[in-house]
């Protein structure tokens, strides 16, 4: 999966520009990344679902912490609004600009540390990719355990950002389990460095949990310290059909008890495999459609094929099952639920709302999700896929106005109705801001915002996004 690349050129910038800003900042990175031309700006400015976008003042591309610096004192001094930028693949319109604010690109921070065997550690600069931290750690015979299908794009310096989740959250935990230690700049161009790596470290707040997550509105991330697993080598992947979502889930409730080694569990339904077939390729392992697929990857140091295939037993819920032991067979299973995403946006501009839901919870959301979507869009339909292991489920909206409210209201009111959240893993960006005190209760926005004015007091971070406006605190949404 490829973003709007935020590595096109670089030799012809546009440094000609008159504006002061532009010149300052062309003193401190040099003429080649201090981009003002339209054309060189365009890759940064539209998100990867193509929902926002907005005109940059100008786009910069520093190449290390001191670069960081040197720009956000700059821009500091100027006054001007800065949004942090990773791989933007971002799917809430966190990572571009809403209109006149420098863009800081910090894909040029790419050094990557030798692996900490001893720690089972390793630093990574905000601009690594997440295919090319995996690929390093796997080199060193060790796992990072975050991944999903943006990897080649997505950065250290974004997932830490948006606290990323992704396909084994169920063993390892989302980013924010796997930091420890951050290097940030803050606003005004001071560097906080906590990168010893201890993992126990009880010596006031934790930094680096209060930035993972943050959405570049308290400071930028320069570099991140992150824990490593051990790397397992054997794998089996189960597309196990289901007749329903509750199946689905009695199904994984018997797995994770059988299967200590179950890694991932992601769900998705027949509309979206018809639209991945459709746009995506790749071919079902079934002789006929089934309503749910369910797919569970288990991994250990010995094969586990047999655990996973003790755990499932001789279940009811099974209408059929896919097995894959071998790497390109697993891959191709994975394939059927990773191009969701992409197939979809080929479909057209989804509205796409990340969701997350108590047990308890999820058979009702599904059964009526499509009702609240077809009251408000009667010409949409909504997509539904996810990581079931996670009781997270992407709810990707095609057919309806793509800058319309009042689909995202009627999923996000049914979430919070059945106690859920309105972001289980994308975060809140500009596209769910309005919505947030739907969620959070008054008092927790209020301490939202008085971190906010500590870190960032003339909120020039990334404003628009995850914060609302004190004037909007109260806010209802439409
Ligand atoms: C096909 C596809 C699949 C995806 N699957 C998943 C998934 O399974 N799980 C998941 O969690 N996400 C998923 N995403 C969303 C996205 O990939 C993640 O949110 C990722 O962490 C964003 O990284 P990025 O480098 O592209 O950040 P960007 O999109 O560039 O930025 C995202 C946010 O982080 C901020 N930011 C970026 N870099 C920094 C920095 N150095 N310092 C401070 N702030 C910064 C930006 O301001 C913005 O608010 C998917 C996206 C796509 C396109």
């Amino acid at each position: 999966v490829s973003a709007p690349s935020p590595d096109t050129p670089t030799a012809t910038a546009g440094a000609s520009s008159e504006d002061p800003l532009a010149v300052a900042l062309v003193e401190e990175v040099g003429a080649s990344h201090v981009l003002t031309d339209a054309d060189l700006r365009a890759p940064f400015e539209t998100d990867w679902t193509r929902r926002f976008s907005g005109t940059a003042r100008l786009v910069v591309r520093p190449a290390d912490t001191a670069e960081v610096v040197a720009v956000l004192r700059r821009c500091h001094e100027a006054g001007v609004p800065v949004v942090p930028q990773g791989g933007n693949t971002g799917l809430v319109g966190g990572g571009v600009p809403r209109g006149g604010e420098v863009v800081v690109s910090l894909s040029r921070l790419d050094e990557l540390g030798e692996v900490d065997r001893q720690a089972s550690q390793v630093t990574a600069g905000a601009g690594v990719s997440l295919a090319t931290l995996r690929a390093h750690a796997a080199e060193a015979g060790l796992n990072y355990p975050v991944d999903f299908a943006a990897r080649d794009s997505a950065t250290v310096g974004g997932m830490v950002a948006t606290n990323a989740g992704g396909i084994r959250v169920l063993r390892y935990g989302a980013t924010r389990s796997q930091v420890v230690g951050i290097e940030a700049v803050t606003v005004d161009g001071r560097v906080v460095s906590r990168m010893a790596g201890l993992v126990k470290d009880n010596a006031g707040y934790d930094l680096a949990a209060l930035l993972t997550g943050s959405e570049g509105t308290l400071a930028v991330i320069t570099r991140a310290r992150l824990r490593l697993v051990p790397s397992f080598g054997e794998r089996v992947v189960a597309l196990v059909a289901v007749e329903d979502i509750d199946a689905a889930q009695r199904l994984l409730a018997q797995v994770r008890a059988g299967a200590p080694s179950l890694e991932a569990a992601e769900v998705f339904f027949a509309e979206g495999l018809a639209l991945v077939l459709r746009h995506a390729g790749g071919i079902t392992p079934f002789a006929t459609d089934h309503p749910v697929y369910l797919l569970l990857e288990c991994a250990a140091h010995r094969d586990p094929t047999e655990e996973l295939a003790d755990a499932l037993g001789e279940a009811a819920e099974v209408l059929d099952v896919a097995v894959a032991t071998d790497g390109p067979s697993r891959a191709r299973l994975w394939s059927l639920r990773e191009s969701h995403t992409e197939a979809i946006n080929a479909e057209g501009i989804p509205i796409k709302l990340d969701v997350s839901l108590p047990a308890d919870a999820m058979v009702t959301f599904v059964e009526r999700v499509h009702t609240v979507v077809a009251e408000v869009a009667w010409s949409a339909r909504a997509i539904l896929f996810g990581h079931l292991g996670d009781g997270n489920l992407h709810v990707n909206v095609l057919g309806a106005d793509p800058d319309g409210h009042e689909v995202d209201d009627a999923v996000l009111r049914l979430t919070v109705q059945l106690g859920g959240s309105i972001s289980a893993e994308h975060g809140i960006g500009q596209a769910k801001l309005d919505w947030l005190p739907l969620y959070r209760e008054a008092t927790d926005l209020e301490l939202t915002g008085s971190i906010k004015q500590a870190l960032d007091p003339a909120g020039l971070l990334n404003p628009g996004v995850l914060v609302p406006r004190p004037a909007r605190a109260g806010h209802r949404p439409p």
